[in-house]
């Protein structure tokens, strides 16, 4: 850590990296950061941090940021430094040309979960308005869209129904698919401090996790084969079912009773009990029958999750087989209870909910709504096209295909972060012109013509909504070092292609957004400031907003119990690949590690490793530390081996922060089959010794 001297004055602002939103108090020497403190009256961490927030923030002034805008004709050509306009006129002909020549579809973006919801609401405007078409789509595509589906479909909103004070209140914590003590370092010692008092906890996890060997708590652990979870969520249901533990009262009040009784006769199916299902899923059945138990039977019983459940063939199944067992034991609409999906992003719920799906405006409203259409267009001045466009892997396929031609891409590295690299550089090797509007010149910047440089979050004003849907100030601490906020950059862009679009700062986008969004109405900058934070639904009904959801009834009226089937995924093991791969993070790095690999401090450079169980190492040769090959259908990559029983015999794990890794070009190409998530945590893979890279 480089400190500056003392601070002269300080500004509270908001943690750019992960979910939970920890609030800081920037503390400053003119325009340079002396510290980051946690902020005490931050309502999502309390005067706590981890070790990303407080001081992986040295990457906003790495040498290799971009501040100039660049453009080249062909992407062989080297880049050329050009003004702002310059660079506007070029992008907007280009795209403009695109249209010309291909039809108004040909063109569309991505916006980002790590840009504000102020920054991510223009892109969307600009692409419905400016381009004509809805082929609008988010970097949560590959995360948490599941959740988006699966919420919506039992509950009647996408978005976690809890707080994170609702711990408190719980007496059971299961987690499924979720390493928070890695990656939501800040809510995980709430929860562990919960457990401490005296809450039972359930993982549900191929992997034993640091939550799982957490000193002072003990918890039943579930390892998982990779790409069970429905078959693991409903043998829970046949247990709670079977053994007459529903809460008939909350279900019959509260769901539809007839779609809760098919779904009970679904579960109670021999074939889906803990028994039938053991060797499917590798957990033992008596602890399984356990687990169900004590969700149903311990108190108030609380749901975390996160991509171990959403990425995935099933991951939509596997979040309403969550939300059905949550119905089914009343765990929902008190403190205490809930479903609560963790958020990786900053601000990926936030990305969401302004719009960035592509048959969705914001406040997840559908595109071919008239009367909600109607509303949009008379603010925005334009007609607005009912059809929904294309998600991010339809671009890439229709990019092949040749009609889908040009892309904004707003801070996401795609190359790096979608499944199939090679699909994908054949997409953007396509493509007439590709916009990346970034801090740095990532890897999708290699086939880019016009690079617009980003800002950081401590260069920017606007509001990021964590995973407990609370809206948070970003406070600009130092004027943009590219000269110009993310905001104004997209305005720049939509003015050159004709679309004009007029704001003085990011809070009158905010109030154009509690405008046109119900649940936005209350939301200003003005009660921000008063209040610290709100949780939407902020309107009238709850002005000082929600924190926690479904009280009195859900938001679709009646909860919605779906049969879950279990479907296994089409990507299988063999003789050639008879592991299979799963992946995660770890604390000190973020992602792919585009800003914490740029920090100043050698805990960030930690390798990405595979971790392999002793017997599986043994039969291979491998010893501890020894370079591997890991390969699978679609790929393959070199990393150090780690021998640990954390994993199980036939499961290896490995983190994908480091592009040498190259995690995803190992991935399949398999997706959700509602929301075409990725399924990145089950691969089958060979691993061999081999020499090193
Ligand atoms: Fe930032 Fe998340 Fe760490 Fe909080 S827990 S400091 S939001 S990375």
């Amino acid at each position: 850590v480089i400190e500056i001297g003392q601070p002269e004055h300080s500004v509270v602002t908001t943690c750019a990296y992960c979910g939970v939103g920890c609030a800081f108090k920037a503390e400053m020497r003119g325009e340079e950061v002396v510290r980051m403190v946690p902020y005490k009256d931050g309502k999502a961490n309390r005067g706590h941090s981890c070790v990303k927030g407080r001081f992986a923030w040295g990457y906003t002034n790495h040498k290799e940021r971009i501040l100039k805008p660049m453009i080249r004709e062909r992407i062989e050509d080297p880049w050329r430094e050009v003004s702002w306009d310059e660079a506007f006129s070029f992008a907007a002909a280009k795209m403009r040309g695109i249209q010309k020549k291909y039809g108004r579809d040909a063109i569309g973006g991505i916006t980002s979960s790590r840009c504000t919801n102020e920054e991510t609401y223009l892109v969307q405007k600009l692409i419905r308005a400016g381009f004509g078409n809805n082929n609008v789509d988010t970097c949560a595509r590959v995360c948490h869209s599941p959740t988006g589906y699966g919420l919506a479909t039992t509950f009647g909103t996408s978005a976690g129904t809890q707080d994170f004070d609702s711990v408190e209140d719980t007496d059971v914590v299961l987690i499924i698919g979720a390493n928070p003590a890695s990656a939501h370092p800040v809510f995980a010692s709430r929860l562990k401090k919960r457990l401490r008092q005296g809450a039972k906890l359930i993982v549900i996890d191929p992997r034993r996790t640091e939550m799982v060997e957490s000193p002072h708590v003990k918890a039943l652990h579930l390892p998982l084969m990779p790409g069970t979870n429905v078959a693991v969520m409903t043998a829970l249901a046949h247990v709670i079912v079977s053994e007459g533990l529903v809460n008939e009262a909350f279900v019959r009040e509260r769901c539809d009773w007839s779609e809760f009784e098919e779904w009970a006769a679904f579960v109670a199916q021999p074939k889906n009990s803990p028994e039938a299902t053991a060797i499917l899923t590798g957990v033992d059945p008596k602890a399984l029958r356990e687990a169900a138990r004590i969700y149903a039977t311990g108190g108030n019983g609380a749901i975390y999750y996160g991509l171990g459940v959403t990425e995935h063939s099933q991951g939509s199944t596997t979040v309403i087989a969550i939300a059905n067992l949550a119905m089914a034991t009343g765990n929902i609409g008190r403190p205490g209870v809930g479903v609560n999906p963790l958020r990786g992003q900053n601000n990926v719920q936030g990305s969401c909910d302004m719009g960035s799906f592509p048959h969705e405006l914001p406040g997840y409203r559908h595109i071919s709504g008239d009367a909600v259409r109607d509303q949009f267009e008379a603010l925005w001045n334009v007609k607005l096209n009912p059809e929904p466009g294309l998600r991010i892997p339809n671009m890439f396929d229709a990019a092949v295909e040749g009609t889908f031609m040009g892309i904004y891409v707003q801070g996401e590295d795609i190359l790096q972060s979608d499944p199939n690299t090679s699909h994908v550089v054949a997409a953007l090797s396509a493509m007439e012109c590709v916009i990346v509007h970034d801090l740095f010149l990532n890897e999708t910047a290699n086939y880019a013509h016009v690079f617009l440089p980003g800002s950081s979050f401590l260069e920017k004003d606007g509001t990021f909504t964590n995973a407990e849907r609370r809206i948070q100030r970003v406070r600009k601490v130092m004027t943009p070092k590219n000269g110009m906020a993310d905001w104004e950059v997209t305005i720049g862009l939509a003015r050159a292609m004709g679309f004009e679009m007029s704001y003085s700062h990011p809070s009158e986008i905010m109030d154009e957004i509690a405008a046109l969004t119900p649940t936005f109405a209350g939301v200003s900058y003005a009660k921000l400031d008063e209040l610290g934070s709100v949780q939407w639904p902020c309107n009238e009904k709850a002005p000082e907003g929600t924190p926690v959801m479904h009280i009195d009834g859900f938001v679709r009226g009646k909860g919605k119990f779906v049969v879950t089937e279990y479907i296994a995924t089409d990507e299988r093991t063999g003789p050639r690949y008879p592991l299979l791969l799963t992946t995660g993070r770890i604390l000190s790095q973020y992602n792919v590690g585009a800003q914490t690999r740029r920090t100043d401090n050698v805990v960030w450079h930690a390798e990405d490793r595979l971790e392999i169980h002793p017997h599986d190492a043994e039969q291979r040769g491998v010893r501890d530390g020894d370079w591997v090959r890991l390969k699978s259908r679609a790929g393959e990559t070199t990393l150090r081996a780690e021998i640990t029983d954390r994993v199980a015999p036939g499961v290896v794990y490995t983190t994908f922060h480091h592009p040498d890794t190259q995690a995803n070009v190992i991935t399949t190409d398999y997706s959700d089959w509602a929301t075409n998530c990725p399924e990145y945590k089950v691969t089958a893979v060979q691993v061999s010794p081999s020499n090193g890279p």
